[in-house]
This record gives structure tokens, C-alpha cells and sequence, in this order.
């Protein structure tokens, strides 16, 4: 709840104070005064849109007092020693009331020589109830023992205006200014702790942008250097989460002609349900696409109802922040950043800046990734069936054959050829043949796994290297094919055309020798499978 509960158990530990005291100090047990609520926050927009930079919030400065608690103490303990002086008071402290719990109570900074507040044994439910009266009514408080006030109160406000807590001065004896120039002094006292407060927390949060602005430049140099796709994407799902302090990033990958795009790639905390998939124009994320514009919620709770935010009729979002960063190539985005967090108000508009910033840079070096992915898989690519060429087979092949040696097991290459094509092509003519040529591809293609690699070798010779497969495994598959080619009739221009095709089957085994002479058996066993009379297989 507070990081000032380690402070505390600092003092504790440097006084000789059992920490189960201060527990009991920081929970009043007699009711207390309700605190005035903070208020709801206004309905968010209807639409995506990106805020401003906005100032800083008192959530933001509550959050960075928990984080800086120790410093904040030393940083206004000179003040308030000097406020005590003045008005010769024993002690003053700085109460902060962190809303929620019945408006817990905190001290977070007070005057002397920085040993244990005295305030801290004081505080006793009724002072403290009087504490929270102060703050929630906005009024200069005392309390008197008899008739002499001894203690004085006065509420801090934050510089925007929300209410921060409140000063107290305490006094053993009786103080030394009157009462009316206590009332007139505290909430000067006051405003100047305000803004002494607010002072802090801008300079830790220009910190704390140097540190982001830092970790942009050098991701900017990082993302020149890195061509590899995958790593890239990945690499800036991380960035994004690195300079936006969102718990999870993903990036989409948008075409803006086909109006679609897809998950990419994801950080480590991204919910199962957004780490991969199609991404629709309707969508949350395929909206900011379309209409290239960032989009940004601290709460995004509200979305649940309109839509997926990859998938329009994906119902619910996981998120209770979240940000949309579209990478823009002139006036079409090429993808997005995604960013969110589990809880409203974790993302703020000055780290989403941070991720629009990255969304910018992360351009040029993941469109020339992606083109050169894509030139890369074109070289390797059949223009005419869309499986792998020759080039990628042999590779892929000798990829294959060493991973067998190195994991153990068996892998098989199959290598089939279309019976009679020439036949198809003098009957029906040249481009019937490929109309078959590519039915026959996509048998294949669609008849085995991913890991496996189906390939063109050249003419109507195909092959498939099935990695990790048993010989009985791999007739198994073959005779399917060959049964399925056997089944099907490819229609052209009202011809109704057969088609039959002979394979051969090899099979090599871990520590086997004949890792060299695969293909040669394979290719022999299709030979024997030709002159046994075609539309069989042979292993
Ligand atoms: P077999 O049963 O012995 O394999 O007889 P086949 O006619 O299939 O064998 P052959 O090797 O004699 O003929 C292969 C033919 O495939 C010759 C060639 O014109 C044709 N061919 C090679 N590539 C293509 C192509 O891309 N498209 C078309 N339509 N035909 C092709
Ligand atoms: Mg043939
Ligand atoms: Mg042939």
C-alpha cells in the first residue's frame, strides 16, 4: 500500500520500535470520518483519440511519493524544521491519506533531525480522525488540551489542485505565535509544501523521460543494426513496454491494401488471446490503422463493450490501459504497436508519447526487414506451384539430415513425378499441364505438416522431406497422396483430365551410413515405381 511502510520500518529499526507498533499506529481501530471520495472519472471519449500532454495528475504524484518516499523526506525536512521554528512547535509533520481503506494515513516527512516524528506515537485515532477532517474539509484544524491548542492542522494541496493531506504542528508545551497568526501562517506553510511537493515529483519525472529519451536513442541505433524480422518485432515489443512502462506489447503487421493484418509478434506478459491472429478493420488496433491515428486509454475498461481489440467480434478486452500506435509510411500504416497494462491508468499520456516516438523510428528498419524476408522467400519460392524451389530443397535437405544426426530418430524423402505428363500437355495443351502441375502441388502441400518441406525439383518432379518421420510413416503418407491424386480430376476448359503420379520413398536413420545416397535412392525407387507400371509407390 505505502513504500513508506518500509520507511517507517527503517525508523522503527533505527530507534529500537518493534514493527508490530506501527502497525498498530497506521490502523486507526475506532471508525474515522469518511473521507470524501475522489471522484469517478468523466466518461471517456467515444472515440480514439490522442490526449495532449497532459500535467501531472495527483495519482502520478502519489505514485511517485511511494517511490521516492526516503527522498521526498530529506528533501522537505529542512522546511518543515524551519516552519516548527518559527512557530515553536515540537514537531511538523507531513500526513499524506492515500484514499481507499477508510483514508489510510501516512507520514511521509516531518521536521527535526531526521530521527523518529514524535508524531508517529502521537498519533492516536482522534488526532488522526481530525487529520482526515482537515483534509477532506479543506480547514485549518486545532486541537486544544486545556484551552491551549496544541496541536494544528492545516490540509496540502498538490499543485493541480487535489488534495494531498495535511500539515501538523504539535506542540509540548504551547505554541509560540497565536492562534490567529497559526491561521494565517498554515495554509501559506501549506501551499509552499504543495508546491515544494509538486517541485519533486517534476523532477523526478524529467528523470525518469531523460532515462526513456536515453533508452530511445539507443534503441534507434539498436534497430538499425538488427535485418532479421523475427528478431526485430520481437526486439520492439519489448522496446515498447521498455519506454511506455505498459506490462505487455504486441505488434501488428497491417496491409493496408488488403485491409488486414495479423499479430507479429508479442512481449513476454501479452495475454494467451492476443499473442497471435488475424487482426479485422473493425477491430480496436484495425481501426487506428485504417484511419492512421494513434489511440490512447488510461481506462480502457469501457471498451469491453465495443469490440475485440485485434477482432471485432472478439467479445472483451483484457486490458485496463491501452494504447494503438500505428507505424505510418506516408499516409498508410505498415503495422502497429499495441500497448497495455491490466489496470486503468498504468499508461500515461507522456510514456504513450515515448511509444509513438518508437512507432516512428521502428519504420524504415522493419519495412526493409519485412522486404527483405520477403525478396529472400520470392528467390526461394516455385513461381508457378508456390512451393519451395531446388535451391531451398538441397539446403533444407542437408539441414534436415544434420538435425536427425545431432536429436536422433529418422527422417524420409519422398520424390514423386506426374505419370504421362507429356501426354497431358500434347492432349490438352501446355497450360492444362500446369492447371495439373499445380492441383498436384497443392495435394501435397495440404497433405502434410509444417515442419515438412514440399518442394519443386524441376518439371513435374516433386519432393517432400519429412523430418522426424519412421519409414512406415512415410509409405504411409506417400500411398495417401498417391490415393488422393489417383481421386481427383482436374477440370480445363471443359476437359475433365486424370492424373496419376509414381513415388519413391527414403528413409535415413541416426548414425545410419547413406546420408549422402538419399536422394539417389529415393530417386531410383521412383524409377522402379515407373517401370512396375506407374501410380505407385516404392520404398
Ligand atoms: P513419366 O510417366 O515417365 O514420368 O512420363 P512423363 O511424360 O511424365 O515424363 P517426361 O519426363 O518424358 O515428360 C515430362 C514433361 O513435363 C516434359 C515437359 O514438357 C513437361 N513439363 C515440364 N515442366 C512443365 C511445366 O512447367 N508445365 C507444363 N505444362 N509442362 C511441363
Ligand atoms: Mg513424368
Ligand atoms: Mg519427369
Amino acid at each position: 500500500m505505502f513504500a513508506a511502510g518500509a520507511l517507517l520500518l527503517i525508523i522503527g529499526a533505527a530507534t529500537g520500535f518493534a514493527g508490530g507498533y506501527w502497525i498498530a499506529v497506521r490502523r486507526p481501530r475506532v471508525p474515522v470520518p469518511p473521507v470524501t471520495p475522489t471522484p469517478k472519472p468523466l466518461p471517456p471519449p467515444p472515440r480514439p483519440s490522442l490526449y495532449p500532454m497532459q500535467v501531472l495528475r495527483g495519482e502520478d504524484i502519489a505514485a511517485l511519493l511511494e517511490r521516492d518516499a526516503l527522498e521526498l523526506a530529506d528533501e522537505l525536512r529542512p522546511f518543515l524544521t524551519d516552519v516548527a521554528r518559527q512557530h515553536g512547535a515540537t514537531e511538523v509533520t507531513l500526513w499524506r491519506h492515500s484514499g481507499g481503506d477508510g483514508g489510510a494515513l501516512e507520514i511521509v516527512a516531518w521536521s527535526g533531525d531526521g530521527m523518529l516524528p514524535l508524531a508517529a506515537l502521537w498519533g492516536t485515532p482522534p488526532e488522526r480522525a481530525l487529520v482526515q477532517w482537515s483534509a477532506a474539509e479543506q480547514m485549518v484544524g486545532f486541537e486544544r488540551r486545556d484551552g491551549e491548542p496544541r496541536v494544528a492542522i492545516c490540509p496540502v494541496r498538490f499543485a493541480s489542485g487535489e488534495s494531498a493531506g495535511a500539515i501538523v504542528l504539535i506542540t509540548a508545551e504551547r505554541f509560540g505565535t497565536s492562534r490567529d497568526a497559526l491561521r494565517d501562517w498554515l495554509p501559506r506553510h501549506a501551499a509552499q509544501v504543495g508546491r515544494l511537493v509538486s517541485l519533486f515529483s517534476t523532477r523526478n519525472e524529467v528523470a525518469r523521460q531523460s532515462r526513456f529519451t536515453r533508452a530511445l536513442l539507443r534503441i534507434a541505433r539498436d534497430l538499425q543494426r538488427t535485418h532479421q524480422p523475427d528478431v526485430l518485432e520481437k526486439a520492439l515489443c519489448s522496446y515498447a513496454v521498455e519506454v511506455t512502462g505498459g506490462e505487455f506489447a504486441l505488434l501488428v503487421r497491417w496491409d493496408a491494401a488488403q485491409r488486414a493484418g495479423r499479430v507479429a509478434a508479442s512481449s513476454e506478459q501479452t495475454p494467451e488471446t492476443l499473442r497471435e491472429g488475424l487482426v479485422t478493420p473493425g477491430s480496436v488496433a484495425g481501426t487506428a490503422c485504417v484511419e492512421g491515428s494513434a489511440a490512447f486509454w488510461e481506462d480502457a475498461r469501457f471498451l469491453a463493450e465495443r469490440g475485440g481489440l485485434l477482432r471485432e467480434d472478439d467479445r472483451g478486452i483484457v486490458a485496463g490501459s491501452m494504447a494503438v500506435l500505428p507505424m505510418m509510411r506516408g499516409a498508410q500504416s505498415i503495422g502497429a504497436l499495441v500497448v497495455g497494462a491490466s489496470r486503468p491508468g498504468v499508461l500515461r499520456a507522456l510514456e504513450i508519447r515515448n511509444g509513438s516516438v518508437l512507432s516512428a523510428l521502428a519504420v524504415n528498419a522493419l519495412e526493409a526487414a519485412w522486404e527483405l524476408a520477403e525478396s529472400s522467400r520470392r528467390s526461394r519460392t516455385d513461381a508457378l506451384t508456390g512451393l519451395w524451389n531446388r535451391r531451398h530443397f538441397d539446403e533444407q535437405l542437408e539441414r534436415v539430415l544434420a538435425e536427425t544426426d545431432r536429436f536422433g530418430g529418422s527422417c524420409a524423402l519422398v520424390i514423386a513425378d506426374i505419370d504421362f505428363f507429356k501426354k497431358v500437355n500434347d492432349t490438352y495443351g501446355h497450360d492444362a499441364g500446369d492447371v495439373v502441375l499445380q492441383r498436384v502441388s497443392a495435394v501435397l502441400h495440404e497433405g502434410v505438416r509444417t515442419v515438412d518441406v514440399c518442394a519443386r525439383l524441376g518439371g513435374e518432379e516433386l519432393a517432400l522431406i519429412l523430418p522426424q518421420t519412421s519409414p512406415e510413416g512415410a509409405m504411409e503418407l506417400a500411398e495417401r497422396l498417391r490415393q488422393r491424386i489417383e481421386a481427383m480430376t482436374v477440370a480445363h476448359a471443359g476437359a475433365a483430365i486424370g492424373v496419376t503420379v509414381s513415388m519413391g520413398v527414403a528413409t535415413y536413420r541416426a548414425g545410419d551410413d547413406g546420408k549422402g545416397s538419399m536422394f539417389k535412392r529415393a530417386d531410383e525407387r521412383l524409377y522402379a515405381a515407373k517401370h512396375g507400371g506407374r501410380n505407385a509407390v516404392v520404398g
